[in-house]
């Protein structure tokens, strides 16, 4: 028989579809605008499938009038931030959303509690133990709560972190190996006690331990490692908003966090190749890894180029590769950059670029802004597909970058980066760094590629001085 209820069931396999469809559009240039709509629309049909079984299950009108304030006040606050948001500021923005969903886990894990556990006389617990699943609900609080707190102060320090409020720098406590582990043990440990004997006072504790731990994991990676915690905290996102899944009996809930769960992981997974980290290490809160000795080392002096010597170098040069970093995004030079390419390649110059699959702050961050300034994708290639081409490139510029063009990753082993795969622009013939100074990129490592022979710095904004080599082109 039709009912609310049943086409609210079949309404959440529809969005689950739509959502399935949305990761495989995303994994593509191509097919990301297609991607993004099905991900809009499943979105919509969850929402509506929601209320409508909210209604079938006869909602008092109290309920139905905060469900659609609560919506209503949501979609109004994510239109704005989605407009006002500057493309540097979507990382932490990102962060940040990861950090509601680790909140919303928590508060369902607590509110379930409440209704059964605290509450062992009530309706809902009787239900529950007739059906002798009581311990198990027991267990998807516990777990809900423990993933929840992680991801939520986990997100709050990545945006922390990522929009340079705090320092990127990993903090070093004494044994911070031994307090990750021992909090994992413990929360095993309170686990079980909490499923053969619910006690308000195992919630709380877990509570506060899961919300230092989150805090501790994330503050304890820096470097170059911040970009697969991004993903990394976007899997515990999944995996938090799973647990609530189960709690609320809500299918979908459970689809959507597996798959944002295991996408997240998968994508923390092949970051963590492409920078040569161990993935363990770095879900660990960094473990292994020791702080360096601090730097003082003497690197010479560095040579200045004017945006005139740049043009005049590109102008005879035969090819030139640009590797793009964080700094093109912040000046939003991807315009001129673009007009540059074109004007080169009218000359007959080669003009490729290579990405760097962390530059950036955000996993695409420059194919994104290159896509937006249509620069044609066949130039824009990847740093496996560009590293051996660099030898016989006439000219590289190095617009923005830092760390992801930093010699030390490969030549100094004791350098915080050290390991991490980058573009090796040194070996071409010239090399062109725009930069406002000689300060240094997200890892807070001195490079040494600045004070190479064949390196001249463009000092300035990116975009006025990429706008002033375009102008004497
Ligand atoms: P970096 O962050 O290393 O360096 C960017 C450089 O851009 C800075 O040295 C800065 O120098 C320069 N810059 C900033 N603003 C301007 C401007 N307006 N005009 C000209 N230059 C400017 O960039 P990379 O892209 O090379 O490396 C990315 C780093 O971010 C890596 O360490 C990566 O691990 C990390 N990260 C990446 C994430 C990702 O997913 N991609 C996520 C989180 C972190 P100056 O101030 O002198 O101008």
């Amino acid at each position: 028989m039709f009912t609310l209820e049943t086409a609210a069931t079949a309404a959440y396999v529809v969005a689950a579809l739509l959502f399935i469809l949305a990761l495989a559009g995303l994994s593509k240039h191509e097919t990301s605008r297609a991607g993004n709509t099905f991900g809009m629309a499943g979105m919509v049909v969850a929402l509506v499938a929601t209320i409508a079984l909210a209604l079938a299950r006869h909602i008092e009108p109290l309920g139905l009038g905060l469900l659609i304030a609560a919506m209503a006040i949501g979609a109004a606050i994510g239109l704005w931030r989605a407009r006002v948001v500057e493309m540097t500021g979507m990382p932490e923005l990102i962060a940040l959303l990861h950090s509601f969903v680790g909140l919303a886990a928590v508060l369902v894990g607590w509110n379930g509690y409440l209704h059964v556990e605290h509450d062992l006389a009530g309706a809902e617990a009787a239900v529950l133990s007739n059906e002798g699943m009581l311990g198990i609900h027991s267990a998807e609080v516990f777990i809900g709560v423990f993933i929840g707190a992680v991801t939520f102060t986990g997100s709050i320090v990545a945006n922390l972190k990522l929009s340079a409020r705090i320092k990127s720098a990993p903090l070093m406590l004494p044994g911070k190996n031994f307090l990750n582990v021992g909090a994992l043990v413990l929360f095993v440990v309170f686990t079980v006690w909490f499923v053969i004997d619910p006690q308000l006072w195992l919630l709380i504790v877990v509570t506060v331990l899961a919300l230092l731990l989150g805090w501790h994991l994330v503050a304890s990676i820096g470097g170059g490692d911040m970009p697969v915690v991004v993903s990394m905290l976007n899997s515990y996102s999944g995996w938090a908003a799973a647990a609530s899944g189960f709690l609320l009996s809500n299918d979908l809930l459970i689809v959507t966090g597996a798959l944002v769960g295991s996408s997240g992981a998968y994508l923390s997974y092949i970051m963590c190749k492409a920078m040569n980290r161990s993935f363990i290490s770095v879900i660990a809160g960094g473990f292994g890894i020791e702080a360096g000795p601090a730097e003082d080392k003497d690197y010479g002096e560095h040579r200045e180029i004017t945006a005139e010597g740049a043009a005049e170098l590109l102008s005879s040069a035969s090819s030139v590769i640009i590797t793009p970093g964080y700094g093109m995004a912040v000046a939003q030079a991807q315009y001129g950059v673009a007009e540059l390419t074109r004007k080169l390649r009218e000359r007959g110059v080669t003009v490729r670029f290579g990405i760097h699959p962390v530059a950036g702050r955000l996993p695409g961050h420059m194919n994104v802004l290159l896509a937006e300034a249509k620069v044609p994708y066949d130039i824009v290639l990847e740093m496996d597909e560009i590293n051996d081409d660099f030898e016989n490139t006439s000219v590289v510029l190095v617009i923005g970058a830092n760390d992801t063009v930093n010699p030390a990753a490969s030549e100094d082993p004791g350098s915080p980066i050290a390991g991490m795969p980058v573009l090796t622009v040194w070996n071409a013939e010239h090399v062109i760094v725009f930069k406002r100074s000689m300060a240094s990129g997200y890892a807070g490592v001195q490079n040494p590629l600045f004070f190479r022979e064949n390196t001249q710095m463009l000092f300035g904004d990116a975009r006025d001085r990429v706008d002033d080599i375009n102008a004497a082109l």
